[in-house]
């Protein structure tokens, strides 16, 4: 009960061992932070639009089966195939079966967080289908075999320099050349063959509405649009909590989700999509994959509310600080860190506790998760259900009783501070975890209750 499969200060270790990049991986982020905040200022009404994004997703999550249902009907009036899947699995073999109708070996696919989560890139591989990641940094981690870091950068770990390196090995463009004007073009040369040649598109889904069975992609390269719009299938698979009631409430969400993920006012594309056009075939996968049973779970439901704008990675100082993939996670950072123990308790146990609880998160996020509460809520399930490392434990049981017994805790204290003094590696070794990041201060000769009673006691 007690093993733990990956480790979050392990992965953050490697990730740190580049302090140039990670200085420089953690004012990226927190320009962009910068640049939401001014954003969010410009609009007085933006508490209110918050305050209502929260309440439209707390309707949605208490009558989801309903609008579920609702969403259904009206695509499939729409002509839109859907399709239900329980798990990642299911997701993976629907989208395969698909394909294999139609006799497909080659698709392009838009970023779909989803899909990381299902999966599905390497399931469809070892079912021998290609799949190009259209994205522009979702193309740059494919190439380098890589999962995204971010889920709305997901390069944000890159600097120029390395993608030129990269894409002169995979698309020929010239060693040393590193400009991002030169690089992003070149890609788009590479990309428009594929999106001229590949009959199936696939795309996530940021919102679908029960009202009237659409559904809308944001992106801001308009890849989405360019393999949809080419496509003869298009398939686009979403999470069920996506839903929202009304198109009317669209204005809301979409004028936080940009806002808040990168500081523009809008994404350049949001498209909607509602019907196939004429000779396309469009289906839609309603994936579960552990959200009812997230769903289920009181203490951690409005977690489901999550719009994946980013904003509580760009903030949060153990993310920028941390990297993407140490949090060995489809998605990282402060939401990653509570969605992904619902998934699987015993593989994400560390992740709640990367967490400074500063609370910066839950003050950024654009439709009001307690975030900080959640993290902290979880870690009291895991320390319950024995998922914490046995020494952890331990000393956290030790320091229960002292702390409980006045006595004790002046004798741990007395005891300790001379210990320091007289025999100082006894803390300060390598196996002391914070002393090999900090220095340990020097302990004081008595207690502050001693120098108190002597000093201000009358
Ligand atoms: S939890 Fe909130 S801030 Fe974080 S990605 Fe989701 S919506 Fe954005």
């Amino acid at each position: 009960m007690n093993q733990r499969i990956k480790d979050h200060p392990d992965l953050a270790e490697k990730f740190n061992a580049d302090e140039a990049r990670v200085n420089w991986h953690d004012e990226t982020l927190w320009w962009i932070r910068q640049k939401r905040d001014k954003a969010a200022w410009l609009l007085p009404e933006w508490e209110q639009l918050r305050e209502t994004a929260s309440l439209i997703k707390h309707n949605v999550l208490s009558n989801l089966s309903e609008y579920l249902l609702q969403f259904e009907q009206k695509a499939r009036e729409n002509g839109i195939v859907v399709h239900w899947a329980a798990d990642g699995d299911e997701h993976n073999r629907i989208v395969h079966s698909i394909l294999k109708q139609h006799g497909i070996t080659q698709i392009v696919k838009s970023k779909s967080m989803l899909t990381e989560e299902c999966h599905l890139n390497h399931y469809l591989a070892d079912n021998g289908v290609d799949v190009v990641d259209t994205d522009l940094g979702e193309r740059i981690v494919q190439l380098a075999k890589e999962p995204p870091s971010h889920i709305v950068l997901p390069c944000i770990h890159w600097k120029k320099e390395e993608i030129g390196e990269l894409f002169h090995e995979h698309l020929g463009t010239p060693k040393g050349n590193a400009d991002p004007q030169f690089l992003t073009h070149a890609a788009r040369l590479s990309l428009r063959k594929n999106f001229l040649e590949r009959k199936v598109a696939l795309t996530g889904v940021n919102f679908a509405v029960a009202e009237t069975g659409e559904f809308v992609v944001c992106t801001n390269e308009g890849n989405a649009d360019m393999g949809a719009h080419l496509s003869d299938v298009h398939i686009a698979c979403m999470g069920i909590e996506k839903l929202i009631p009304q198109r009317k409430h669209l204005g809301v969400f979409l004028r936080l989700l940009t806002r808040s993920a990168t500081g523009q006012p809008i994404t350049t594309y949001s498209s909607h999509f509602a019907k196939p056009r004429k000779g396309q075939e469009m289906h839609i996968v309603l994936v579960d994959n552990g959200r009812s049973a997230h769903l289920g779970k009181e203490s951690f439901r409005n977690a489901l509310k999550c719009i994946r704008c980013g904003a509580c990675m760009n903030t949060c100082p153990v993310y920028r600080r941390s990297g993407g993939h140490s949090y060995h996670n489809a998605v990282a950072g402060p939401i990653g860190s509570i969605l992904a123990p619902n998934f699987d308790m015993r593989a994400n146990a560390d992740l709640p506790f990367a967490s400074t609880l500063c609370g910066s998160c839950s003050n950024v996020c654009p439709v009001k998760i307690d975030i900080h509460n959640q993290l902290y809520q979880w870690r009291q399930v895991l320390v319950k259900e024995g998922f914490t490392p046995r020494a952890k434990t331990a000393a956290m049981k030790a320091m229960a009783v002292t702390l409980a017994n006045p006595g004790m805790y002046k004798i741990a204290g007395k005891m300790g501070r001379i210990a320091m003094r007289a025999v100082p590696g006894l803390v300060n070794n390598k196996f002391n975890p914070w002393y090999n990041q900090r220095e340990m201060p020097v302990p004081p000769k008595e207690s502050f209750k001693e120098w108190y009673q002597k000093n201000r006691k009358s």
